[in-house]
């Protein structure tokens, strides 16, 4: 009685240990398989291959464990051979099965493929053409194949003669193929249904999905045995049942064991890219310094929030908001002070609305939304509220700032389409900053009837630069002790078809307001290169100034982008030069600190344009990396009538000289001006008396032919030898 009961006992046990390797073999196949697509075909074969391998192992496991402890009917060489061929086409039949099933599964849970897709199979059916889920093709697949398989290891194990009378296998074997084919299909319906839920749940359900086939295969196995022993009896056992368990136990445990270090390093590798991904599109979607959202992801969410209020005929509130003072304030408290107190404001805020509703657009400009229907009134509690926020102290560097701000309010869709909304507030915020600031105004039409010109224009210099309508002149910056130009300023002109010349004071303003500045920007880099290039072959020593608008500066890659154009143009940086005006030198964010040093570390000279106008102090101007002061033409005008405007521009020109600058003395137009500057010692002048703007074939002729309206020394200046860019 003894040997029967411990016969039972050890086919338990490897009936124990089969389930287990089953059930781990499966779920390690999913978790193959939910692996999110590679975007490579390489990658997608090697998960492909994960997966295969892994359920595979668990077929194999099943059926070699069953083959063991079960009396062999042929000779063991027979049955390696046989083993090895079903582990073959098991790893074949499983990638092909979860390769079936990842093409086919529907984006979310439910959602039937979408018609035309490939996997997808079709029949007629009463007249209507219903599909079969590919999923359940897939399914229906892999059961066959593994009931086949284990019939196939079975039989072909038996000696001829041997095999199951139809009577007493037929039913077993069938019974077999409908386990298996039942096991796949509730296995696949389930990981089907996992799209959409939680982490957790989807862990469950696939390791729920991974027990239902375990049991399916072993189930499948133990009905295909059944139906081989009903057969007559069988040779004596040529192999040991309980080693050669074992060895396949250790083989199938050693191969999933090595495909689940695989899968770790898999999912470890696909974590760091989503994980670099979304840092990725939170840097550029988010504001660095104050982490809230930038323009072009509010204007997402504005997009979305304005479908959604038309759908629900409801209203939505923009509030504009812009710091009050913010220039004097970054003055005396310096750059992290100002970046401090930036941040605080955008917490503050961030308080007042709701999740992303608040941003940063640039600078001290910040816009908040306010979605759920609100009324005008509750708009403008909204606004109070942030004038009373933002009045509070901030407490910076153990000091204590005060600031104020102005509110436009924009309602929609009463104050104007997606489009302008952002545009109208902006107007609102300008009308409560002309009104004295520290207050709010709600949107007139008023506020922009005298820019629905400016709507048209904004329109075509949109297609200004494709249609070539944009020129660089050029004027001439004069050296004032000799008499020699030492180059030349380029200054934007636009040719409008209809309008005529349009001044950059019209058009730059438009285009850094309306997010065009960028474009236009790096056009009058490249041109501007591209002529310093022609001058320097014709023999013209002229270094070129272009103007950079503080937008500019707040590029990151600024200077990587202008260093890409002298190579490209092969000239060297010192004939270029920067001009900033002196506010946008002031904008002490850090990028800006940052793109000045770089645009000094390249070799391009920096000058400080319309130098007076601004706020600079003393020691910010120290810290920059400026090699030029050009005073602003509203001193220069004021020389000869002016006591004061005499002494500023003394001052400006002894600071200069005494922080190592050059001084270039702009919008010079009378003789009077012209000797006043040079008494003072002034090292450049640049007006009308010597030369207004003119076209580059212009200048070159003027001065190749010498034919200015004022006589100077051009040929002395102009045809030296100039040295060639070294090579990158
Ligand atoms: P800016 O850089 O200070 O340029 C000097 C301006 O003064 C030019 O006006 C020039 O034509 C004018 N000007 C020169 N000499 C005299 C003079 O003797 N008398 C008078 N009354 N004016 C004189 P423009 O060309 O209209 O440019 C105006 C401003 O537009 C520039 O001031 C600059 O800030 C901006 N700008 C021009 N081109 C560009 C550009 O390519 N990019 C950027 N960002 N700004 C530009
Ligand atoms: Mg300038
Ligand atoms: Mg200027």
């Amino acid at each position: 009685m003894a040997a029967p009961f411990a016969s039972g006992l050890s086919e338990l046990l490897w009936a124990f240990v089969s389930l287990v390797i089953a059930i781990g073999a499966s779920q390690q196949a999913f978790a193959w398989a939910a692996l999110a697509p590679a975007a490579n075909r390489r990658a997608r074969w090697y998960r492909a291959l994960g997966a295969g391998l892994s359920l595979a192992a668990g077929i194999w496991a099943v059926h070699g464990i069953s083959a063991a402890t079960h009396p062999f009917a042929a000779s063991f060489e027979q049955a390696f051979w046989i083993e090895h061929l079903i582990g073959l086409l098991a790893t074949g039949a499983s990638i092909g099965a979860l390769a079936l099933l990842a093409a086919g599964t529907p984006p979310s849970a439910g959602t039937p493929p979408s018609a035309g897709t490939p996997s997808a199979a079709a029949t007629k059916a009463g007249g209507r053409r219903r599909r079969i889920p590919t999923w359940a093709v897939a399914a229906c697949g892999l059961g066959s194949a593994l009931a086949a398989l284990q019939i196939f290891g079975a039989v072909s194990a038996l000696p001829a003669g041997r095999y199951p009378g139809a009577a007493s296998g037929a039913v077993p074997l069938l019974l077999a193929w409908g386990a298996s084919v039942a096991g796949c299909l509730l296995a696949f319906k389930l990981l089907c249904a996992l799209r959409d839920l939680d982490q957790r749940t989807i862990a469950w359900g696939r390791a729920g999905a991974g027990a239902v086939l375990g049991c399916a295969m072993l189930l499948c196995q133990n009905l295909v045995t059944m139906a081989t022993t009903l057969a007559p009896p069988a040779a004596p056992v040529e192999v040991p049942g309980n080693v050669f368990a074992a060895l396949v136990v250790l083989m199938a445990s050693g191969l999933l064991a090595g495909l689940h270090v695989l899968l770790r390093r898999q999912r470890q590798a696909h974590a760091a890219r989503v994980q670099a991904r979304r840092s990725l599109s939170a840097l550029s979607l988010n504001d660095p310094l104050t982490g809230l959202p930038n323009r072009p992801l509010f204007e997402g969410t504005l997009a979305q929030a304005v479908q959604q209020a038309d759908a629900g005929r409801r209203r939505l509130a923009l509030l504009y908001i812009n710091l009050d003072g913010f220039m004097p304030l970054n003055q005396s408290f310096g750059q992290s002070g100002a970046d401090q107190v930036l941040r605080e404001v955008a917490k503050r805020l961030r308080a007042l609305a709701r999740p992303h509703m608040a941003a940063r657009l640039a600078g001290d400009e910040f816009l908040l939304l306010l979605t759920g229907d609100p009324q005008v009134e509750d708009a403008s509690s909204l606004a109070c509220s942030v004038l009373a926020s933002i009045g509070q102290p901030f407490a910076v560097a153990g000091r204590e700032a005060s600031i104020t701000c102005s509110i436009g309010l924009a309602m929609y869709p009463e104050h104007g389409a997606l489009s302008t909304l952002i545009g109208h507030a902006d107007a609102a915020m300008r009308a409560a900053k002309a009104a004295g600031g520290a207050s709010h105004a709600l949107f007139e039409s008023r506020m922009v009837n005298g820019s629905r010109d400016q709507v048209d224009l904004l329109r075509d210099l949109r297609l200004a630069l494709e249609r070539g309508q944009l020129e660089l002149y050029y004027q001439p910056k004069i050296h004032a002790p000799t008499g020699e130009i030492t180059g030349a300023e380029a200054l934007m002109r636009w040719h409008h078809p209809q309008r005529g010349m349009v001044s950059p004071v019209v058009f730059i303003p438009l285009a850094e307001r309306y997010g065009l500045i960028g474009a236009l920007g790096q056009w009058v880099i490249d041109e501007a290169c591209r002529q310093a290039r022609e001058w320097r072959d014709a023999g013209l020593r002229m270094r070129v100034a272009i103007n950079l608008s503080v937008h500019q500066l707040r590029q990151a890659d600024l200077a990587e982008r202008i260093g890409a154009a002298l190579q490209r143009n092969k000239i060297n940086p010192d004939l270029i030069t920067c001009e900033l005006t002196e506010s946008a030198a002031m904008d002490d964010t850090e990028v800006t600190m940052r793109v000045l040093g770089q645009l000094a570390a390249l070799g391009l000279h920096i000058s400080i344009d319309d130098f007076g106008t601004g706020h600079s102090s003393l020691a910010y101007l120290r810290k920059l990396p400026a090699h030029e002061l050009k005073i602003d033409r509203s001193f220069v005008a004021d020389l000869e009538t002016s006591e004061d405007a005499r002494k500023v521009a003394s001052a400006v020109i002894n600071l200069a000289k005494a922080l190592n600058l050059k001084v270039v003395a702009e919008g010079v137009e009378t003789e009077g001006q012209n000797r006043i500057l040079r008494e003072f010692g002034c090292d450049q002048l640049q007006g009308f008396l010597f030369a207004k703007p003119m076209s580059a074939s212009a200048l070159a002729h003027w001065a190749i032919e010498d034919v200015g309206p004022r006589t100077m020394n051009f040929r002395a200046s102009l045809f030296t030898d100039t040295r060639i860019a070294s090579p990158a």
